[in-house]
C-alpha cells in the first residue's frame, strides 16, 4: 500500500507508510491518502467477528490496520497494537465498549477511556508506538514542537511521555486552560515532556510554532516534527473503532447500522468514510457540529466557507470550535475521484479567504446518495437540554461534545441502529453538566489527585528566540536524542 497527497496523486511520487508516518503535510501542501482503499467482505467480518469477541480489541486493530501498512512486519504490529490498546492505559478492558440508551435506536460507542478521557487517545496511543518503533528502526529522533488548548496537546504528552528519540514542547496560553486540562498535562514528570505557558493567547502559541516550523535550518537541526490531527497514521487508527462498534451492535453479516459524530476538524468522521468506503455497511454518517458549524452548512447547501477567527465562537463543547476542518480536503479528493488539479483548484480558492459552491453538481448530489452523509448542528442550550434529559430518563451522563452528536442523531432517527460515538467524558466539563443536571459530575478514581502534586511548567514571553532556546536546551537535555 502507498500513499499520495491529495493535490498532486502523481502515483511517481507514491510513498511507503512509514515515510509519511514521519512526515505529517506532503510537499505540495496536500493530505495523504493511501492508493485505495482495502475491500473487506462479509467473510472476513465475521471472522472479525471471532477474533474481537477471543482476543480483543488491539488484535482487531492489527488487523484492519495492517491492511494499509505494508513496510512493518506484521508481528512487530502485533505488538505495538497490543502495547498501545491496554489497561491501565485505558481503564475498560474492551477498549472501545458500547452501550444502549434505554431501548431505543441509539447507542453510544465510549472512545473515552484512554488516559486523558478524551478520543484523541484513540489514535494518539498508537501513534506514540508508530513513531518510537520507526524512529528507532531508522537510528533518528524527532522534537516535537505543538500548542493546544485543551485536549491534543495532552493527549499527545500521554502518547509520548518516556518514549525514547522523542522530545515534546508544547505551548498553552497561560491561564487559559481549565483547571482539570492544566493538571492534566502540567503533572508529568518525564523528562521528554515539556509544557510551556505563553504568555499571550492560544493564537500567539500557534504563531510562534509555525514560526519555527517554516525556519528551514532551525528544523532541519533539531528534527521537528508534529502531530497534528492531519496525520494519516491518527486517521487509519479511527478507522478500527467504526468496525469494533458495528461488530458489538450487530449479530450477523449485512446488518447496516449509522453512526452519529460530533465533528472539529472531520477527523473522527473522516475515518468513519474510509470504514464505509472499505465495505463496512454504515447506512448514514450522520455529521454533528455545534454552533460553529462549517461543515453543517456544506453538507446541507454544498457551500464550503471557512470562517476567520472573529467569526469562530467560544462554546461548551470547545474542542469543536474550529474555523476550517484541515481533514475535509481527503473527503473532496475522493468524492472527485482523486482528481488533484480540482482539488487544488477548490481548496485554492478557500486558502485564498474565499469559498467553494458545488451546489447542484452531481458530485454534490452524491454527497448524500453515494456517501450517506447528512448533517445537523446545535446550541448551548441543546447541549444542556439533552445532558439533562438522558440523566433524569435513563441516568446516563454525557459530556457536551457527545450531546451535540445525541441532539443531530435524534433528528434522524429511522429503523437502523444509530452509533453516537462518545468523545469525552463529563468530568473534563464540569460547568456546563453542573448547568445541565444541578451537580457536578463524578470523578473518575483515576483522575481523583490530579490537582494535588508538584507541576512542571516554564513561563516564556511571546518570543520566538526564547522558544528557541528552549528547544535548542530540550534537545541537548536528552541523551536518547542527538545519537
Ligand atoms: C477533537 C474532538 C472532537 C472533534 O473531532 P474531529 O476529529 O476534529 O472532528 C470532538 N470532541 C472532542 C471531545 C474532541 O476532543
Amino acid at each position: 500500500m502507498r500513499y499520495l497527497s491529495t493535490r498532486a496523486l502523481n502515483a511517481d511520487d507514491a510513498k511507503p507508510f512509514c515515510d509519511i508516518l514521519l512526515e505529517g503535510l506532503a510537499a505540495d501542501g496536500g493530505l495523504y491518502l493511501p492508493e485505495t482503499y482495502p475491500q473487506v467482505s462479509a467473510e472476513t467480518l465475521e471472522q472479525w467477528r471471532e477474533l474481537l469477541a477471543t482476543e480483543g480489541y488491539a488484535a482487531l486493530a492489527a488487523r484492519v490496520i495492517g491492511l494499509f501498512i505494508d513496510d512493518i512486519p506484521a508481528d512487530d504490529l502485533a505488538r505495538l497494537t497490543a502495547a498501545a490498546y491496554t489497561g491501565p492505559k485505558f481503564s475498560d478492558p474492551q477498549i472501545v465498549p458500547v452501550s444502549r440508551i434505554g431501548a431505543g435506536p441509539l447507542w453510544l460507542g465510549h472512545l473515552s477511556n484512554g488516559p486523558t478521557a478524551a478520543f484523541k487517545d484513540m489514535a494518539m496511543q498508537l501513534l506514540g508506538e508508530l513513531m518510537e518503533y520507526e524512529l528507532s528502526r531508522r537510528g533518528s529522533w524527532m522534537t516535537i514542537v505543538g500548542a493546544t488548548s485543551g485536549d491534543t496537546g495532552s493527549s499527545a504528552e500521554y502518547a509520548l511521555r518516556g518514549r525514547d528519540g522523542i522530545a515534546v514542547v508544547m505551548l498553552t496560553p497561560a491561564g487559559r486552560m481549565t483547571p482539570f486540562q492544566q493538571a492534566q498535562m502540567f503533572s508529568l514528570s518525564d523528562p521528554n515532556i515539556v509544557n510551556v505557558a505563553v504568555e499571550g493567547v492560544f493564537d500567539d502559541c500557534q504563531d510562534l510554532v509555525k514560526a519555527v516550523h517554516t525556519d528551514a535550518a532551525f528544523k532541519a537541526t533539531y528534527h521537528l516534527g508534529a502531530v497534528n490531527s492531519i496525520n494519516w497514521a491518527r486517521l487509519v487508527a479511527q478507522v478500527v473503532y467504526y468496525f469494533c462498534c458495528w461488530l458489538r451492535v450487530t449479530d450477523g453479516p449485512g446488518q447496516e447500522i449509522s453512526f452519529a459524530v460530533p465533528t472539529g476538524n472531520f477527523g473522527d468522521i473522516c475515518a468513519g468514510h474510509i470504514a464505509r468506503a472499505m465495505g463496512l455497511p454504515i447506512r448514514r454518517l450522520i455529521l454533528a457540529t455545534n454552533e460553529n458549524d462549517v461543515l453543517d452548512e456544506f453538507f446541507r447547501t454544498g457551500v464550503y466557507r471557512p470562517r476567520g477567527p472573529e467569526q469562530t465562537w467560544a462554546t461548551s463543547s470547545p474542542s469543536m470550535d474550529i474555523s476550517k476542518a484541515s481533514n475535509f480536503e481527503r473527503f473532496i479528493a475522493d468524492l472527485y475521484g482523486r482528481d488533484g488539479a480540482r482539488v487544488r483548484e477548490l481548496f485554492g480558492a478557500v486558502a485564498g479567504g474565499g469559498f467553494f459552491d458545488i451546489s447542484g453538481t452531481p458530485e454534490f448530489e452524491a454527497v448524500r446518495t453515494g456517501y450517506g452523509f447528512v448533517s445537523g448542528s446545535s446550541t448551548h442550550a441543546d447541549r444542556v437540554a439533552t445532558i439533562g434529559r438522558l440523566w433524569r430518563e435513563h441516568g446516563i451522563l454525557i459530556d457536551p461534545h457527545t450531546a451535540d452528536g445525541v441532539k443531530v442523531a435524534e433528528q434522524y432517527v429511522a429503523d437502523e441502529p444509530v452509533v453516537v460515538l462518545e468523545t469525552a467524558l463529563p468530568v473534563k466539563f464540569a460547568e456546563t453538566i453542573t448547568e445541565a443536571i444541578g451537580e457536578p459530575p463524578p470523578t473518575p478514581e483515576r483522575f481523583a489527585h490530579i490537582e494535588e502534586g508538584p507541576r512542571r511548567v516554564v513561563d516564556l514571553p511571546n518570543d520566538v528566540d526564547a522558544l528557541k532556546q528552549l528547544i535548542v536546551g530540550t534537545v541537548e537535555s536528552l541523551p536518547s536524542l542527538v545519537r
